[in-house]
This record gives C-alpha cells, sequence and structure tokens, in this order.
C-alpha cells in the first residue's frame, strides 16, 4: 500500500524506517492528541475545521503545538506528496514528547509531530449501501469530567473496548451510552436517528466528540428545511427509531441496519438517510473544486 511517514520532518515511505523513542509520552500514557483529515479529489477536507479542533485539544490538555497551523499544513500536504496516494487518509498526531518515566506533564522535553499518510480504503461493507450493524455495549462512553470525550485524545482505550465488546457479539461497531444511559456515539463516529420526519442527535453536552461530519450535516439539515433537533435520547428512541446512521471523516454517512440483532426500521437504508448522504456528498464535491 502507498504511503509515507513524517516525523518531526523526516519523511520515509518505509513504516519500518518510521519509529519513535519508547519514552514518549504517547506511547507511555497515551498522552497525545490527534487529527483524521482525508481528501477529496486529492484536496484535504474541511482543513480549518480540524486545526481549530487540533487547538481546542491542545488548549484541553495544556500542550504546546510544536509550530504554526500553516507550517504543520505544509509538513501534511508534503507528506501526501511523498505519499503519491490517490486519495489520502491522513493522521496527524502530536505527543507530548519523551522524558524521564513519570506521569507530571513538565518531565516532557518537547511535543512530537507524526504524519501518517495511507491509500484511503474504505471498508467494503460500507460501500455495500446496505448498512452496519450495532450492539449497544456494556462499556460506558468516558465520563466528560473525567476524560472529556470533546479532546481527541490518543489514548481511545474506552473506544476499543468498546468495539472488542460489540465485534465479539457479532456487530460491526458498537453504541456507547454514559453513565445516565443516555446515548452518546459510536467509537469513531457520532450517531444520528430519524423519528417521524425528524433528525435527532445527541447534545455535545453529553459528553461526545464534537463531529466534523455532524456539524456539516447539522448545518445542511438547517439550510434544506429538514427538522433536525439535538437532544438527550435514551436506549428507547433508538429501539424506536425509523432510521438511524452513523457519520465521519471516513464513514460519511453510514446507514445502520440493526441494532442489538433487530433491524431499525425496514432494515434498509432509510430516505432520510439517503437525503442526508447526497447532501454530504455534494458539499464534499462543492468543497474540493
Ligand atoms: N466520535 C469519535 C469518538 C471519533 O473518534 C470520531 C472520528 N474523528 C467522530 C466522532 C467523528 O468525527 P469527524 O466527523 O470529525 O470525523
Amino acid at each position: 500500500m502507498r504511503m509515507a511517514i513524517s516525523i518531526d520532518g523526516n519523511l520515509t515511505n518505509d513504516p519500518a524506517r518510521a519509529s519513535i523513542p519508547v519514552f514518549d509520552r504517547g506511547f507511555l500514557y497515551g498522552d497525545s492528541i490527534y487529527e483524521v483529515f482525508r481528501t477529496y479529489q486529492g484536496r484535504l477536507f474541511a482543513v480549518n475545521e480540524h486545526f481549530d479542533r487540533l487547538e481546542r485539544s491542545a488548549a484541553a490538555i495544556g500542550l504546546r503545538l510544536p509550530a504554526g497551523r500553516e507550517a504543520i499544513l505544509k509538513e501534511i500536504e508534503k507528506t501526501v506528496q511523498a505519499a503519491g496516494t490517490a486519495e489520502s487518509y491522513v493522521r496527524l498526531v502530536i505527543t507530548r514528547g519523551g522524558g524521564d518515566i513519570g506521569l507530571d506533564p513538565a518531565l516532557a522535553d518537547r511535543p512530537r509531530m507524526i504524519i501518517l499518510v495511507k491509500e484511503l480504503t474504505l471498508d467494503p461493507k460500507w460501500k455495500s449501501g446496505q448498512g452496519i450493524t450495532l450492539k449497544v455495549v456494556n462499556v460506558r462512553r468516558n465520563y466528560k469530567n473525567a476524560l472529556s470525550p470533546a479532546i481527541k485524545s490518543g489514548n481511545y482505550l474506552n473506544n476499543v473496548l468498546a468495539i472488542a465488546e460489540a465485534k465479539a457479539a457479532g456487530a460491526d461497531d458498537a453504541i456507547m451510552l454514559d453513565f445516565e444511559e443516555k446515548v452518546t456515539e459510536s467509537t469513531t463516529s457520532n450517531v444520528f436517528l430519524v423519528k417521524n420526519g425528524v433528525l435527532l442527535t445527541p447534545p455535545l453536552e453529553v459528553g461526545i466528540l464534537e463531529g466534523i461530519t455532524r456539524k456539516i450535516l447539522l448545518r445542511l439539515a438547517g439550510e434544506n428545511g429538514i427538522d433536525v433537533s439535538e437532544k438527550d435520547l435514551w436506549l428507547r428512541d433508538l429501539e424506536s427509531a425509523d432510521e438511524m446512521f452513523l457519520c465521519g471523516t471516513i464513514k460519511e454517512v453510514l446507514p445502520v441496519s440493526a441494532l442489538d440483532g433487530k433491524p431499525i426500521g425496514s432494515g434498509r437504508p432509510g430516505p432520510l438517510t439517503m437525503r442526508m448522504s447526497s447532501l454530504f456528498d455534494e458539499f464534499t464535491r462543492r468543497s474540493s473544486l
């Protein structure tokens, strides 16, 4: 597979030659932040939105970014060029750096920047248009006053455990509830459902990542006269939904066909899901002109 990796500006196409020191705090403690960008027609999508969120994540954990937006973007573009990919998956990781063992962030020397670019490949199941299956897992989403899901940090064990539980039960991905049993999100995507023609999604206050795709979809719905509401949702709302879909940078708008082994609505992608999917497609096409 075509790829390129940049570590603090050192480029290679060989992942075996791309390594970081074992004392790096990203490796030891998940003391890092990241963003996943993608290209459409070879052009990076929603760059400012990703950088805004990166800066919010950095501020939330008191991490100094190693360079300004322009310089980081330039390095990303260089890495994409070096990868020679048709369409790119771009992961930007910034760790707090290395230092002697110990949790105190003051032990860190300097932030380290890793850019990983690979060919954008999609799960065949996503492309089939049939929709995926979800399980509401027992693993709860991190409590927002413990490790806020709004921070896109390298500490994803909560989500790893959730998808592992879903997969073990034969589902494709997980829906996580919070401590009060409110619906939060999936493991790497936000969730929307449709009830009586209204688009519903949990509010940011419940403790979720502010997905860029979610934000774009909310805006597109508003602009196109589609009823939409950000409100607390519970398991019963999921179970009685007419339609459901996940959304994220890589998944885009991904229909959900079944939850906990029971079909959602007709079990096929519903009309509002298809509408949001085509509005989003149009938007990405316009943005990459
Ligand atoms: N929630 C979580 C936990 C995620 O990791 C992601 C992927 N970044 C999303 C939601 C979707 O966010 P976006 O639309 O910005 O990709």
